[in-house]
């Protein structure tokens, strides 16, 4: 009889501990369960290695001819385990069309948030130039890559918007009003503007990047205490996204937030080639490994990348293991030794416990990760 399903991973474990088999056919989820069938592609994890939905980098820098932060889709996607990744605005309306083009030849699924300034991040201060805003072009920009532009991006610290304020802020709402209330992440870092004039505009769905960043315009006041400006957006809906990079992320915001029960919505690297090559970054399996140390579950971690990423992104077919669903899957291992993590100020935290992303599933279709080559877990 021939085979029912194009792929099947037996015997998967799943991050909330349970097993199950999955099948894959026409690049989409087919079972979660007992699969009794067979199929082209076996692979099987014997109960010993993990299984979840697609694992989404949700802030990265990954188009390759960027002056400042490039890198390739594939060294920050498959061969880190990540299925999908999102360049948070590398890109605006003038050279969004050449990433398309990249990002489409890409294995790893590539979605883009335009940089609300059209020549996205070309020089560090792309919003000290109003004129650099173009409503017009960016809604044409939108309209041309629907389905890889999936949202906005608007850089608000004191090195990118200069004098303006929050002025460019004000012009991404319009922009995201304009163009069908499209997510719109923001990056937050030195004052001026100060966090809380930034805050106060934003709205349900709206994403804070580098949300446990340690400067001194972070999401804490200087006694460790959550602003109210920051408490009161996240009864709007404001979602704290990670974006760790090179210099955006502190063990001590973290744990003092977390403390209080302020958790990220989302985790994301900002990687791009040197912070991963050099550090801090290195990996989305590296940051998401760094919140258990701060107590979070593995099941905690990965509904971090995988349903809210999803949810946060509106990428409806993706971030769960359901029948209908894309087939993207990470196959990961929980490895257990004493291991020690630095953060983007310089501190570090032992951990006793890494992520070692070893397969990507993308539409069906199974890859190996560094890892996965190097420990030959599984032969492809
Ligand atoms: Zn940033
Ligand atoms: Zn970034």
């Amino acid at each position: 009889m021939a085979p029912l399903y194009d792929l099947i991973i037996r015997q998967a474990k799943l991050p909330d501990g349970t097993l199950a088999d999955i099948a894959v056919q026409n690049g989409r989820i087919a079972v979660v369960g007992d699969v009794p069938a067979t199929a082209r592609r076996e692979i099987n994890l014997a109960g010993r290695y993990y299984a979840s939905a697609g694992w989404i980098d949700s802030h990265v820098h990954c188009y390759p001819s960027s002056p400042i932060y490039h890198d390739e889709p594939d060294k920050v996607g498959i061969a880190c385990g990540v299925t999908t990744v999102v360049d948070a605005g590398s890109t605006g309306a003038d050279a969004v069309d050449d990433f398309y083009q990249f990002a489409s030849r890409a294995k790893t699924r590539v979605y883009a948030l335009l940089n609300i300034a059209r020549t996205g991040i070309v020089t560090q201060d792309e919003l000290a130039d109003m004129a650099r805003i173009d409503k017009d072009l960016a809604g044409a920009a939108i309209a041309r890559h629907r389905g890889f532009v999936i949202g906005i991006k608007a850089r608000i610290s004191s090195s990118v918007v200069g004098a303006n304020g929050v002025a460019p802020l004000q012009r991404a709402k319009e922009i995201q009003r304009e163009n069908g209330n499209l997510p719109l992440m923001v990056h937050i870092g030195n004052n001026p503007p100060d966090l809380g004039r930034i805050v106060d505009l934003l709205g349900a769905g709206d994403i804070v990047t580098h949300c446990f960043n340690g400067k001194p315009n972070r999401i804490l006041t200087p006694a460790g205490e959550l602003r109210a400006s920051v408490r009161k957006a996240l009864r709007r809906g404001v979602r704290l996204d990670v974006g760790h990079g090179t210099a955006s992320f502190s063990f001590e915001v973290a744990r003092l937030a977390i403390a209080q029960g302020i958790y990220p919505y989302t985790i994301s690297s900002d990687i791009y080639c040197r912070n991963r090559i050099d550090g801090p970054v290195h990996s989305l399996a590296a940051v998401m490994a760094k919140f258990f140390t701060l107590g979070m579950t593995l099941a905690q971690v990965i509904d971090c990348v995988t349903l809210h990423a999803a949810d946060a992104l509106r990428l409806s077919q993706k971030g769960r293991l359901i029948p209908g669903c894309d087939a993207d899957i990470t196959l990961f291992d929980v490895r257990t030794a004493p291991c020690v993590f630095i953060d983007a100020e310089g501190n570090s935290v032992r951990g006793e416990q890494q992520l070692i992303p070893l397969a990507a599933v993308v539409a069906g279709v199974c890859l190996l990760t560094d890892e996965g080559k190097t420990s030959h877990v599984f032969d492809l």
